[in-house]
Formats: C-alpha cells, sequence, structure tokens
C-alpha cells in the first residue's frame, strides 16, 4: 500500500505521489488538469481503488453473521478498517460509528438527542433530552450540514438556535462566545476548519467555554480530518464528525467519532436490522455503540477503502502534509492579493489556515469566473459552498474557492493565480 513517493521521514514530493491519481494525469480543454476543488471532494489515489477493488473481486460478503469464510474475511477486513481509521483520529474502534458521511453524522447525532428528548433510550439518554428555551449554539459559519440539523432539532423541542459571530477577518468573534454559551446552553455544534475561510478553529477555547456550562460540543472535522493530524479525544470534543470522500476515500463513508460515555447514552436514530440484540413483535434491545448506530448493511468496501486512504495519509506523514499545504496556501495568497479587484474572505493575519482560498471578483460572477478557468483545465468550486449565511454575512452571494491538498504542486497554484489575473480584463 506504500506508494515511493512517501515517507513519514521526508517532505512531501508532490510531484511523484500524483503518479499515484490517475485521474490527475489528464487533459482537460486542452490543458494540463489543475485540480484546486479538494475542498468538495478529493481524488482518489490507485491504492484506494486497488483495496475496493480486492474486497470484492476476493472476499466480499455481508459481515458479522454470517458462517462461512467469507463472511468472516469480510467481517475482519471491515473490522479492521474501523481500527485504522479510529487510530487515524487518535481514537479507539468502538468510539467510530460509520456513517454515509458527515451529513448524515451530524443528523445522526441531533435525531439521537430528539429521540432523547420524546424520552427514548436508556435512562442515561435523559442527560440530552432539550427543554423548550434551551440554546443550541452554532457559528455563522457553519456548511449548511452544521446548520439546518441543529434548526430542525430547535423546531422540533422548543430548543433556540444561536451563532457565534465571525468578524470581518473570519476569525470567529470568542468574547461574543463566551456571551453567548451560557446557563442555557445545552449544544456547541461548530465547524474545525470553515470550508469557505478555510481558517482553523480555536476548538481547545470553544471546547472550555462548552464544558464550563456542561454543554455537548459536536465538532464538524470535514475540512481539517484530510489536511492535519487529528486527535479527536485529546481536542476533548464529545462528537465529530468527518467524510471519506473528502480524505481520499470513496464516497458513501463516513465517520461520527464519539466519547464512549456520550455514545453509550445516546438512543439510535435509524433503527432496523444489524443494531439489535432481542426482538418481539413489540419492542427491541440495541447493540452498544459503534452497532447501535448502524443499522442495515454498511458501506464495507467503502470502509475498506477508507481505511487504504488514511494509510496512504499516513505514509505521506499528516505533518508532511499539513506543512506542504500551508505553503500553497501562502504562495496562493501572495498570488492572488496583488490582483486588483479580487478580494480573499477570511484573510485574518496569523491565522492558522489549511490551503484553501475563497474569493470574490469585482464585477465578475463567480460562475463566470469558474467557467473562465475551467477553459484553462483549473477546477475550482463556485457559489456560496453550502454555506449561504456566511456569504450574506460577507455581503456576496458567491464566491469562488480554490483548495488545495497533498497532490497540488507549486505549478498548480501558479496556474491558478496567472489565469485569474486574465478575469478582469477578459470580461472588462
Ligand atoms: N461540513 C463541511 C465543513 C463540509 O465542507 C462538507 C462538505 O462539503 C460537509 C460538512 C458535508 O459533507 P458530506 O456532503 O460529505 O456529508
Amino acid at each position: 500500500m506504500t506508494s515511493p513517493a512517501l515517507s513519514e521521514s521526508t517532505t512531501l514530493d508532490a510531484v511523484r505521489l500524483r503518479e499515484d491519481f490517475p485521474i490527475l494525469q489528464q487533459e482537460v480543454n486542452g490543458h494540463p488538469l489543475v485540480y484546486l476543488d479538494s475542498g468538495a471532494t478529493s481524488q482518489k489515489p490507485r491504492q484506494v481503488l486497488q483495496a475496493e477493488y480486492d474486497f470484492l473481486t476476493r472476499s466480499n460478503a455481508a459481515v458479522h453473521r454470517g458462517a462461512h469464510t467469507l463472511a468472516a474475511e469480510a467481517t475482519d477486513l471491515f473490522e479492521d478498517a474501523r481500527s485504522t481509521v479510529a487510530r487515524f483520529v487518535g481514537a479507539r474502534e468502538e468510539q467510530l460509528v460509520w456513517t454515509s458521511g458527515a451529513t448524515l453524522g451530524l443528523n445522526l447525532v441531533a435525531y439521537s438527542i430528539g429521540n432523547a428528548t420524546l424520552g427514548r433510550g436508556a435512562p442515561a439518554s435523559a442527560r440530552f433530552a432539550l427543554q423548550p428555551g434551551d440554546e443550541i449554539v452554532a457559528t455563522e459559519t457553519e456548511h449548511h450540514a452544521n446548520l439546518i440539523p441543529w434548526q430542525e432539532l430547535a423546531a422540533r423541542t422548543g430548543a433556540v438556535l444561536r451563532h457565534i459571530p465571525v468578524q470581518d477577518d473570519g476569525r470567529l468573534d470568542l468574547d461574543a462566545a463566551a456571551q453567548l454559551i451560557g446557563e442555557r446552553t445545552r449544544i456547541v455544534a461548530f465547524s474545525h476548519v470553515s470550508n469557505v475561510l478555510g481558517i482553523v478553529n480555536p476548538v481547545a477555547e470553544i471546547v472550555a467555554l462548552a464544558q464550563k456550562v456542561g454543554a455537548l460540543t459536536v465538532l464538524d472535522a470535514c475540512q481539517s480530518a484530510p489536511h492535519m493530524r487529528l486527535d479527536l479525544p485529546a481536542m476533548g470534543v464529545d462528537l465529530a464528525v468527518f467524510s471519506g470522500h473528502k480524505m481520499l476515500g470513496p464516497y458513501g463513508i463516513g465517520g461520527l467519532y464519539g466519547r464512549s460515555d456520550v455514545l453509550e447514552a445516546l438512543p439510535p436514530f435509524l433503527t432496523g436490522g444489524s443494531m439489535i440484540t432481542t426482538v418481539t413483535l413489540d419492542e427491541a434491545g440495541y447493540l452498544p455503540p459503534p452497532q447501535r448506530f448502524e443499522a442495515g448493511t454498511q458501506p464495507i468496501g467503502p470502509a475498506i477503502g477508507l481505511a487504504a486512504a488514511v494509510s496512504y495519509l499516513e505514509n505521506a506523514g499528516m505533518s508532511s502534509v499539513h506543512a506542504h499545504e500551508v505553503r500553497l496556501a501562502e504562495r496562493m495568497r501572495e498570488g492572488l492579493v496583488d490582483i486588483p479587484g479580487i478580494r480573499l474572505l477570511g484573510d485574518a493575519p496569523g491565522a492558522e489556515r489549511v490551503g484553501l482560498w475563497s474569493f470574490v471578483v469585482d464585477g465578475v460572477h463567480a460562475h463566470d469566473a469558474g467557467q473562465f478557468l475551467d477553459a484553462q483545465g483549473i477546477a475550482v468550486r463556485v457559489g456560496h459552498h453550502c454555506a449561504a449565511p456566511l456569504h450574506r454575512r460577507f455581503g456576496v452571494t458567491a464566491s469562488v474557492r480554490a483548495s488545495a491538498a497533498l497532490y497540488n504542486t507549486d505549478t498548480d497554484v501558479d496556474a491558478l493565480v496567472d489565469a485569474v489575473s486574465g478575469i478582469r480584463s477578459y470580461f472588462g
């Protein structure tokens, strides 16, 4: 599974590493593909494709219940994958629930808390029950996946949803957070890294504010897990989600990390096969976590593919990946900041960041800018990036987002900067 381009002890050789990504070898619109849309989804190395192929061609079977050899092999591979992915985020295997992605993970948590509010679940679930007037605190910067489930939970329970404001420079307003998080706060949900601003939020400070009032913390780690080493238990969050497809893995797989006592007390969200102990026509008993939250046949091949993806990242070395991407972000900023009519969103001096910048082009709609870049083989994202309130906060409806991953090079960044510098004159 190890690529020759990767070694924990050396800096990252993105040029050689790209050879592992078949899709990056092509031309688009007559230009070498410059893929700068990894914030939306990452490309997949052949090691990930091979792991899924090997599983499907040698060991494919449903897990856990079969008495035959393939079922046992599949179960071992599936559970080994859980251990590998759990370890990648500093967790133990029983603390990692498979989900289809971050969106399901966040809905799972919100609906589970809603079920606890309805009195479903073991007596320990009562600690999560919300009363009318209780408060859920999110931030103004959230992806819709970490916003709408809380709006729905508030509507179902009578809880009130409040938001930590973002400052003009893209940093969260921690003074306002300290005012906002109080006696009535029961849940604090926030992203580790905004998918629009690329700024790493101060997890320790926000967790400390939440812990002071006994609120549950839910971290959206979608945009950090592919780019930096995470130790979720050490970060002190109660629950956290990430998406496999953003971290070199397949679609349809993601993870929900939970502190053991929290997962043990939460009632299930989806129910059905594979998550039960005994079932009568009138009621059912539930397995402990993680199985309690894994109703139905799981995405076994994608889980095995995700384990191969995180092994690939570990072979690259997460500190090398992070340093490489931070350098790309600096190069991108240096190039973009001097182009007349370009406004970077969240250009906070000294802020810790990942390799992602969103910007608006004066007088040119983001969609037009995106098409102009595409004509030169440059793939970026345009629109509100599922963070419409954040765009509104910055007085725009859409932006262009360039987001790097470990396989991007200086050449990619230079191609972007060069092309962006021609946008306004083209549409002039
Ligand atoms: N949270 C953040 C910060 C994201 O960037 C995304 C995806 O864009 C999501 C949540 C949702 O992830 P998924 O669509 O894979 O469930």
